[in-house]
């Protein structure tokens, strides 16, 4: 699991059991059942694995768990790339900031 959503705090334990399950036998957590939730730290969002042999996520707005209200900064993301002249702003040359949690927590939104 990658470093900085270990360094995000997550509304409630279960959240965070579902996001980092204590699992030494799966590295992708596509192949983990432990591993219910994604947090994509560069759009400070949230979503469920849905699983059936694809990589897809579907996002959600609130936690199943404890009800917290999620976000999704992902719209802000690409009117950020737009404004910089970045087309292929997901798999493109994007600055280091944009490419994990930085820009957003740099802008303290
Ligand atoms: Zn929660
Ligand atoms: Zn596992």
């Amino acid at each position: 699991m990658s470093k900085l959503s270990q360094e995000k705090v997550h509304c409630c334990d279960i959240m965070a059991k579902y996001i980092e399950p204590n699992c030494a036998h799966h590295p992708n957590p596509f192949d983990c059942e432990d591993a219910l939730v994604k947090y994509n730290p560069r759009f400070d969002s949230y979503a469920l694995y849905a699983r059936f042999g694809s990589t897809w996520v579907t996002s959600i707005n609130y936690c199943p768990w404890c009800g917290d209200k999620k976000r999704d900064l992902s719209d802000l993301y690409f009117d950020r790339m737009d404004a910089m002249g970045i087309e292929d702003a997901l798999s493109g040359e994007v600055p280091e900031a944009f490419q994990t949690a930085k820009w957003w927590r740099d802008e303290d939104l």
